[in-house]
């Protein structure tokens, strides 16, 4: 029986062959890990590095961070983990939503799924208080998750958290994300996009895991009066910080960055440092940026508030999960009705679905992502594999029309453009005859050049994510600044500075907390020990942050060791060496050598 706290959880297995299920108690080795961690960890027990990630022999590995469901703030992340189809690697994707605080409120450390049935029926997996079911449910396959999550939450009126997969990747694309449905129900926007997740719930006949916390109880810490202390002083620091901080200051002014604008308020702060990737990471400033970015997203929501009053479903400072204070998401309404149009619109879903493609219509940018939504696409690769079909010369850069057409196309099983769209930007762009493909370790580049922030060039190559920003998010340091002084971008010397925010980022992602808290922590030691102490506080012993996070790391490159990668995997596309990238004309000069440093002086 379930009590609350980590000492109790527990572990669902799944076996999708027999249809079977079993509830095991946390190893005794485990009995620390969460999130990202424990992911990585059963990932790494359990699966055959050289299997096909997309057969039997694969597992899906889902945990809420640590400190889900506790009055920790931001800190429901949940973690999914499995070999890649998209990278050929381990994997671990992470996204806010309902489930993580669902499955901790009734003591699910991690659930794990293996096998795959015969037949051609289609499951969802309802798990609740002491409880699980495997059931048929064609009639959730082959829709639109909008209409999905919305039929769900009819069938389920006790508003559970939902995660699953959609046409893609029921149709095994590896543009697959795993979805999440958001607070409101609204939206299957809460994505743990990236690494073709979404395919491997397909090859599973898995459509939906619902999650429903009825009769559970919010997880205790062991050391309950230092968590609160901590907790409060660490809300202080967020509620405090220019970034993270509170929607107004005392005289009512717009305060907090992400409160107010998001993470795209960052779409005008790359294009002016010259490097936004724009138009297939051909120049790295857009002239269009303000009309997609976050203060833009404000405006439009302001303005159909005033014009639309109470009926206006435009947000900002909007939480991805319960409990979630910074609130960077938002709901991006239609200029016309004021109605919800997507939610969120993120920095990267912006940059992959506008800037990159040359496409400065707000609007256009909303749909697109909307569309990846409803399909079940991770928008950045979707974003990029739509740029191969520019950079091919099918439709031209800048055209949204031409681009929201092409994405359409993927509802239709028959269309070979539609199923090349949901593939990926390496198999699309080689299918296409393009050269000039921006992918690491078969997994598209996020939304910042690394010619002119050699860091996150350092970061992209070296993970064991394949292309991944929020890997080792050195953005913070080169571009953003901690307490006041920013590392050099061009500086080529990045090693240190990648593998700190590599292990960093690694004990983040298990412990539940949102990789924003960043921002705050990084500049507030106070903070960053309010911080730690929660995780300490809740697990009654004292945690070495880089030593959690390393351990994590090795592990994963382990794996993909295993799996035939090698350092010649460490290395980002050729043209990022040889073509110049304006305005500033520099190329990605960061020696090899210096790439391999990461993990060899791990
Ligand atoms: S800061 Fe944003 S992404 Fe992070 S948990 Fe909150 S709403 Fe979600």
């Amino acid at each position: 029986m379930y009590r609350g706290g980590i000492a109790t959880s527990r572990v669902l297995r799944i076996n999708m062959t027999d249809l079977s299920h079993k509830w095991e108690d946390v190893k005794k080795e485990h009995a620390d890990l969460a999130g990202r961690a424990f992911t990585s960890t059963v990932v790494s027990e359990e699966v055959d590095p050289m299997c096909h990630p997309l057969r039997e022999k694969n597992k899906i590995v889902i945990s809420p961070g640590l400190l889900a469901g506790t009055m920790a703030p931001s800190s429901g992340r949940l973690s999914v983990g499995a070999k890649s189809p998209l990278t050929g690697g381990i994997k671990e994707a992470n996204a806010g939503g309902l489930t993580a605080t669902r499955l901790a409120n009734i003591g699910v450390r991690g659930i794990i799924i293996e096998g795959m049935p015969e037949g051609d029926d289609w499951y969802s997996i309802v798990i609740g208080k002491d409880k699980c079911e495997i059931k048929r449910t064609n009639d959730y396959a082959g829709i639109g998750l909008y209409e999905l999550i919305k039929k769900i939450w009819k069938d389920y009126p006790t508003k559970p958290g939902i995660i699953g997969a959609g046409l893609a990747g029921q149709r095994l694309y590896k543009c697959a994300g795993v979805f999440g449905n958001n607070i409101e129900n609204s939206d299957p926007g809460r994505y743990a996009g990236r690494g073709g997740l979404g395919a491997v719930f397909g090859s599973k006949r898995i459509v939906a895991i619902i999650s429903d916390d009825t009769g559970g109880s919010r997880p205790e810490a062991k050391e309950k009066e230092r968590f609160d202390e901590a907790r409060k002083v660490f809300v202080n620091s967020l509620n405090d910080h220019a970034v993270t901080g509170r929607l107004k200051d005392k005289d009512g002014n717009p305060y907090g960055g992400l409160k107010n604008y998001g993470t795209n308020i960052l779409q005008n702060i790359l294009s002016e440092a010259g490097g936004l990737p724009t138009r297939g990471f051909s120049s790295g400033r857009f002239d269009k940026a303000a009309k997609i970015s976050g203060e833009a997203v404000h405006d439009l929501v302001d303005r159909t508030k005033e014009k639309f009053g109470d009926k206006a479903e435009g947000k900002y400072g909007h939480a991805c999960h319960p409990g979630c204070i910074m609130a960077c998401s938002n709901v991006v309404p239609y200029e016309k009705t004021g109605k919800l149009h997507v939610s969120p619109l993120e920095y990267e879903s912006a940059w992959a679905l506008g800037a990159n493609l040359g496409i400065g219509e707000l609007h256009d940018v909303a749909e697109l992502n909307r569309l990846c939504n409803d399909i079940g696409l991770d928008t950045i690769e979707a974003g990029n594999t739509i740029a191969m079909f520019m950079e091919a010369g099918k439709i031209p850069f800048g055209d949204g029309k031409k681009a929201i057409e092409l994405l359409k196309k993927a509802y239709d099983e028959k269309s070979i453009e539609g199923a090349l769209v949901c593939s990926g930007t390496l198999t699309a762009g080689e299918a296409l005859g393009v050269t000039r493909i921006p992918v690491v370790k078969g997994q598209a580049l996020p939304a910042y050049d690394p010619r002119p922030i050699k860091g996150i060039g350092v970061t992209y190559a070296t993970t064991t994510m394949g292309a991944d920003h929020t890997a080792g998010y050195t953005i913070a340091a080169e571009i953003l600044g901690i307490k006041g002084t920013v590392t050099d971008p061009r500086k080529i010397e990045k090693a240190e500075l990648s593998q700190a925010f590599q292990a960093t980022t690694a004990y983040i992602d298990s412990s539940g907390y949102c990789l924003f808290i960043a921002f705050c922590v990084l500049d507030d030691d106070d903070g960053f020990k309010a911080m730690t102490d929660t995780v300490d506080a809740f697990l009654g012993k004292a945690v070495d942050v880089t030593a959690y996070g390393k351990k994590v790391l090795k592990m994963e490159r382990e794996f993909n060791k295993k799996a035939g990668f090698t350092e010649k995997d460490d290395r980002l596309p050729e043209f990022f060496y040889t073509e110049k990238l304006p305005p500033h004309n520099v190329v990605f000069d960061v020696p090899d050598e210096e790439l391999d440093a990461v993990y060899k002086n791990m």
